[in-house]
C-alpha cells in the first residue's frame, strides 16, 4: 500500500535537497553569517522548501491536509519574500508570491486522527544546517492518526561507515513494506536495516549534538548502565534516524531536558517509521508507541528512545533505572 505515496514522498525530498544544498553552500562560503548568528540563510530554505513541498502535494494530492512547522509570517523579514520567490520558481517557474504564501499556510492544519495529512520538517536540525553539517527534510504521510509513509532527505550524510559530510542519501519507508536508503547523487538503492547487536556493551549510541534538545549527562548515565564505552554519535537533526536505520549506531536516546517540552510530530514522523520498517522500535520512556494522532505534538514528555529492537527493553531498563537513582 502508499507505493504511489512513497515514490511522491522521494521525490519531493530529493528536490528539496537539492535546493537547501545550494542555499547551505552560501552559508558556508560565507562564514562571516555564522559568526554573526545570522538564521535568514536557514529561514530561506525553511519557506523554500516547504512552499514548494506544500504546493506539489496541493497539485497531486488536492484532498490530503498539511502540517508543516513554517508559516508566512517569516517572510515578513526585510527581502524574504523575494528571495524565497527566487529559489522556489527555481523549482516551479509560475509560483508566484502570493501562492508562495499560500502554499505555506496550507501547513498550519491541527494535525489529529481524522483522514489523512503530511507533516513536514521542511529544515530539522537549523544548527547543524548553520554549522555547514547534518541536517535532514522530513517528509511524512499520517492516516488516521498512523505514519504510513516517510521520506527522511539527508543531503551531507556521508557513505555507510563515515562520519562527517558526505554526499547525501535519502531514506524512506512504508508501513508493512520496509525501508530504503538511495545516495542523492544517483546509484543503487539499498534496503535499510537496523543492526543485531544484541550485547549493549558493543552499541554505540547517537544523540543531540545540541545540549539544550536532549539532557546529555543522564544519557551518559544510562550508557555507563549498558556497558557502552564507544563515544556518543553526536549528529544533528533525523539523521540519528537514518544512522540507526543502516546498523552505525543502535541506540538513540531523547531524554527530556524540561519534562515540559512537548516533542513536535515532524520532528519524529518520518524518523520513526523509517526506523520501524528497518526492524528497530522507537517508544517513549514507558515503552509506549509514540503518538501521532494527538495535534502538533506528541502528548507525552517522556522522552524518545529507538533501538534495533534487540535492545528495546534492556535499553528503557537501563532508563528507569538511572531516572529512580
Ligand atoms: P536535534 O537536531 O536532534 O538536536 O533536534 C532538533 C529539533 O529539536 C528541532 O527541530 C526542534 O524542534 C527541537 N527542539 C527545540 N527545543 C527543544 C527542546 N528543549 N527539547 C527537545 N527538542 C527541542
Ligand atoms: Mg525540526
Amino acid at each position: 500500500m502508499y507505493e504511489v505515496e512513497t515514490e511522491f514522498a522521494r521525490t519531493l525530498v530529493a528536490e528539496a535537497c537539492t535546493l537547501t544544498r545550494r542555499v547551505q553552500n552560501d552559508v558556508v562560503a560565507n562564514a562571516d553569517s555564522l559568526t554573526k548568528g545570522d538564521r535568514s540563510p536557514v529561514t530561506l530554505a525553511d519557506l523554500t522548501v516547504q512552499a514548494v513541498i506544500g504546493q506539489r502535494l496541493a497539485d497531486r494530492f488536492p484532498a490530503d491536509a498539511f502540517l508543516a512547522e513554517e508559516d508566512s509570517s517569516s517572510l515578513d523579514a526585510p527581502g524574504m519574500a523575494d528571495k524565497v520567490g527566487s529559489l522556489a520558481r527555481s523549482a516551479i517557474d509560475d509560483l508566484d508570491n502570493a501562492r508562495i504564501a499560500a502554499a505555506l499556510d496550507r501547513g498550519n492544519h491541527p494535525g489529529g486522527a481524522e483522514g489523512r495529512h503530511w507533516v513536514l520538517d521542511p529544515v530539522d536540525g537549523t544548527k547543524g544546517f548553520l554549522r555547514g553539517q547534518q541536517y535532514a527534510i522530513a517528509l511524512a504521510l499520517v492516516d488516521e492518526g498512523r505514519v504510513v509513509v516517510g521520506a527522511l532527505g539527508c543531503p551531507n550524510l556521508p557513505s555507510p561507515g563515515a562520519r562527517g559530510n558526505g554526499d547525501g542519501w535519502i531514506f524512506y519507508a512504508a508501513r508493512d513494506a520496509g525501508a530504503w536508503a538511495t545516495p542523492c547523487g544517483g546509484g543503487a538503492t539499498v534496503a535499510a536495516s537496523v543492526d543485531s547487536i544484541a550485547d549493549s556493551a558493543r552499541a554505540v549510541f547517537c544523540e543531540s549534538v545540541e545540549a539544550a534538545h536532549a539532557a546529555h549527562s543522564v544519557q551518559a548515565g544510562i550508557a555507563r548502565r549498558l556497558g557502552i564505552t564507544a563515544e556518543p554519535y553526536r549528529i544533528d537533526s533525523q539523521c540519528k534516524y537514518a544512522v540507526l536505520a543502516r546498523g552505525e549506531a543502535s541506540i538513540y536516546l531523547r531524554l527530556p531536558r524540561d519534562e515540559s517540552y512537548r516533542e513536535k510530530v515532524w520532528d519524529h514522523a518520518a524518523g520513526a517509521i523509517v526506523i520501524e520498517e528497518a526492524g528497530g522500535r522507537v517508544s517513549d520512556l514507558d515503552g509506549n508507541l509514540l503518538d501521532f494522532s494527538r495535534g502538533r505534538r506528541l502528548a507525552t514528555g517522556r522522552g524518545i528512545i529507538a533501538t534495533n529492537g534487540v535492545l528495546h527493553e534492556t535499553v528503557l531498563e537501563a532508563c528507569r533505572a538511572e531516572l529512580s537513582s
